[in-house]
């Protein structure tokens, strides 16, 4: 028979969002469920992510969540006495001639934020990986970027909510969500159980779409293909930090002995697949080689080859904060793949508007579920990457 929990939030989905939203929703003093359809945490496109980290955006609200998230990803251990696998290796962007004023706007902006940031000459850049500079005006570099252990990083967070009561249910799939017309807030098929909540916090990443579908409901989110390409363990003298060219999207960085390397697709098409395109592997060094022409004499390894998928939205930024019709709702997806650089404040942001009924220490209207309904789309959201 199907057992009855009920609690103030249902947080669907233990990857590092929902792992994170669990945490400060229970340190706020709420009651947490967590339900997930796989066997554990960050099975998801968080266990499969490149696990770069950086606050090297061109736009304020980007630059804040991924500045304060690196921070907070920083002085974990402080905080929480876990290790959540931060290192800051530093990230490097190569930025072609046509791209390089804004680049320094960008620069200018990540400063007055508090970021540090350096902007490199070819040389200094070269020194730091070794490239090609045909084209390439000049570098940026963030110091304090680099990588989290994406995988810590979700167990970390899920430590900290059940320490704060929360309850975290692994084969626990949605399958059913109703209105509940006396409380306002939800009743939720999960697995074999029936959770009535108060809110429902929807961090399913590129299945948000579905889990919303299933109350009535239109989230903009689906999953798209990524792909990391793997050398053979030993194939680099030294160590390279994550480095993109921005002229054809090729990022390069070492994870322990090996080179890893990749670009999206853009005739990806939606949907979930985690097989690894090896077609694409041969396009992606036919773009890599002129600028990296070291790659060209790397050996592969296909078994450290691995694909996931990002959580695009329309635009590829992120969906926060309640839903306009139902403000029980609680949307935090769609990020685009940057979801795992943000997953610290995204929590703490989904805290806020539950606790305290609006999110207002940052303005993150831009990123509300409404500017995809308006006629046109005035967004001040700029990508780097
Ligand atoms: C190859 C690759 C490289 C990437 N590189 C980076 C990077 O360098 N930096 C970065 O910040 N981000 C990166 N990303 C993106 C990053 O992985 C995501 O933005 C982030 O992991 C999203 O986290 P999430 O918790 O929202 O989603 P997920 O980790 O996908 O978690 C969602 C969870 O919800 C569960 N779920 C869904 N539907 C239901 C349901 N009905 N019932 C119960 N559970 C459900 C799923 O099983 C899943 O575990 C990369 C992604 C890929 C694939």
């Amino acid at each position: 028979m199907d057992e009855h929990l009920t609690t103030d939030v249902i947080v669907v989905g233990a990857g590092a969002v929902g792992a994170s939203c669990a945490a400060q929703i229970a340190r706020s003093g709420l009651d947490a469920v967590v339900v997930e359809s796989f066997d554990g945490p960050a099975e998801g496109s968080t266990g499969r992510s490149f696990a770069s980290i950086r606050a090297q955006w061109a736009d304020s609200l980007n630059i804040e969540l991924s500045w304060r998230s690196i921070q907070t990803y920083r002085d974990f251990a402080k905080n929480h006495g876990i290790d959540v696998g931060y290192r800051a290796s530093g990230y490097l962007f190569l930025v072609p001639d046509a791209a390089w004023p804004a680049q320094l706007d960008a620069v200018a902006m990540q400063r007055e934020h508090g970021v540090p940031v350096d902007v490199l000459d070819l040389p200094a850049a070269v020194r730091i990986t070794p490239f090609d500079p045909s084209g390439i005006a000049g570098a940026t570099w963030g110091p304090a970027d680099g990588v989290v252990d994406p995988h810590l990083a979700t167990t970390a967070y899920l430590s900290v909510a059940r320490a704060s009561g929360a309850r975290v249910l692994y084969r626990h799939p949605v399958r059913a969500i109703a209105a509940d017309q006396e409380t306002g807030g939800w009743i939720v098929e999960a697995g074999d159980r029936v959770v009535r909540a108060q809110y429902v916090v929807n961090a399913a990443g590129g299945w948000a779409g579905e889990l919303a579908e299933l109350a009535g409901m239109t989230v903009p989110v689906a999953h798209s293909r990524r792909n990391i390409y793997a050398s053979a363990p030993g194939a680099t003298a030294a160590p390279l930090p994550m480095t993109i060219d921005l002229g054809t999207g090729v990022f390069v960085r070492s994870e322990g002995s090996r080179l890893l390397f990749g670009a999206a697709r853009p005739d990806q098409d939606d949907g979930y697949d985690v097989s690894v395109d090896w077609p694409w592997m041969e396009r992606v060094l036919e773009l890599a080689v002129p600028r990296f022409p070291w790659l060209a004499d790397l050996p592969l390894d296909r078994s450290g080859c691995w694909a996931g998928t990002y959580e695009n939205t329309p635009d590829h930024h992120g969906i926060l904060g309640a839903d306009p019709t139902a403000p029980t709702w609680v949307n935090a997806c769609g990020f685009s793949g940057h979801g795992l650089m943000q997953a610290p404040e995204i929590g703490r942001l989904v805290a806020e508007q539950i606790a305290q009924g609006a999110i207002t220490s940052i303005d993150t209207s831009a990123l509300r579920l409404e500017r995809f309904a308006a006629a046109t789309q005035t967004n001040q959201l700029g990508l780097v990457f």
